[in-house]
């Protein structure tokens, strides 16, 4: 057997440009970014709250390591589960009126496990067409049947819905689009989900800490509890500035996946000094609300100016701002020039988001002033205007 297929497949990438390579980033996660030498203000950052190398933070988790040590030695059924683990499930519950939580390593574990978990072949799985790869590869790898319905349209899932009666079924969506920094109505997918017997899970990914009363997330800026949609899940690794995830519903269900689900169980528990950090975290995260109100005051400043120079960008009021640009190579090379002049603008391709919508996600922080936002708006406006 030969790699050519390999190499032919990458060539192709190449010339679509859609080639992807990581790039070593020298600093911490904050207000710059330095590449290669080079000192960039970062724009591409999902660190929403600054949290990511806050002081408070890094001392946490030096505190978490003396206490707890840096490993878990194990899976949380065997000895993994530390009082580490166990003070961020009290943390998260009491944050965010939640009855029971799970911990993962990653969002993406945590929705493989739910969708593996809740749905048989004769199951249906209905998610937005915009949601997340984990999502999507999750229920592609599942044995139930998957529909996408139209990103946020509540008329397409209840036609897909009422086609299908006396079935499981399972209703994901994002609270926050990750590449749209759009919401999701909420409310009506849960009137959906009533309606239908349906389950209804939200993966608040982007939402959690960044939107509403002391940072609860999507579903409580809708007016709504947390226990609204059966299942809510979020990660630690966005506004909480860590990394690893949680899903959250009743006792009976989270006690469901400590026994019988596969990426919970058989997996080393996070690094009890991360749990520690990210307990810290999760407290910052409730109660600086200055860090909200200032993540908010660059987001309306970047929105109002950006009109005022003509620039279209996505519907969203969150810290994800898009630029729409369409073809791959053409974002590429705004992204590439926007980094000639000292700004790390991230360019997003299929298969990331649908075809011929490549766009700029543009991220603001709490970490960013307001010189920097005045600056990102002026280059854009200039380089669009030369292209
Ligand atoms: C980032 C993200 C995930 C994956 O979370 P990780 O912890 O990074 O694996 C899942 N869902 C959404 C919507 C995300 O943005």
């Amino acid at each position: 057997m030969s790699f050519d297929f390999i190499k032919t497949q990458l060539q192709q990438c190449k010339d679509d440009g859609l080639y992807r390579q990581s790039k070593i980033t020298q600093n911490k996660q904050g207000r710059y970014i330095n590449i290669a030498g080079k000192r960039y203000l970062n724009f591409s950052s999902n660190d929403y709250l600054g949290l990511a190398s806050d002081p408070a933070m890094i001392s946490a988790w030096q505190v978490g390591a003396e206490k707890y040590g840096v490993g878990s030695g194990g899976s949380y059924l065997v000895t993994g589960y530390n009082q580490a683990h166990d003070e961020l499930c009290e943390q998260l519950k009491s944050w965010l009126g939640v009855e029971a939580v799970a911990l993962f390593s990653s969002g993406y574990s945590a929705n493989q496990a739910v969708i593996k978990l809740l749905l048989d072949k004769n199951a249906l799985l209905l998610q937005d067409k915009l949601n997340h790869a984990s999502l999507m590869e999750a229920g592609s790898l599942s044995d139930c049947k998957m529909l996408r319905f139209k990103h946020n349209d509540i008329n397409h899932l209840s036609t897909l819905l009422q086609k299908q009666q006396n079935t499981d079924s399972l209703i994901i969506s994002e609270g926050v689009f990750s590449m749209d920094g759009d919401s999701a109505p909420i409310n009506a997918l849960v009137k959906q989900s009533q309606a239908h017997n349906s389950w209804l899970m939200i993966d608040d990914a982007h939402g959690l800490g960044v939107l509403g009363k002391n940072g609860q997330g999507s579903v409580v800026e809708c007016g709504l509890s947390n226990r609204a949609p059966q299942i809510y899940m979020a990660t630690f690794g966005k506004a909480l500035g860590v990394g690893g995830a949680f899903v959250a519903g009743e006792q009976a269900f989270i006690d469901y996946i400590n026994n019988f689900s596969k990426p919970y169980i058989y997996t080393t528990g996070l690094p009890p000094a991360m749990a520690h950090t990210i307990t810290c975290a999760a407290k910052m995260a409730e109660t600086d609300q200055w860090r909200r109100d200032k993540l908010f005051e660059l987001i309306a400043l970047f929105k109002q100016l950006a009109a005022q120079k003509g620039i279209v960008l996505g519907k969203s009021h969150t810290a994800i701002q898009p630029l729409i640009i369409g073809d791959s190579k053409k974002a590429l090379r705004l992204a590439e020039t926007l980094q000639s002049l000292g700004f790390w603008v991230t360019a997003i391709r299929p298969p990331t988001v649908p075809k011929n919508t490549a766009r700029l996600r543009i991220t603001l922080t709490t970490s960013h002033e307001t010189q920097d936002v005045i600056q990102l708006i002026s280059a854009i406006s200039t380089i669009l205007s030369e292209y």
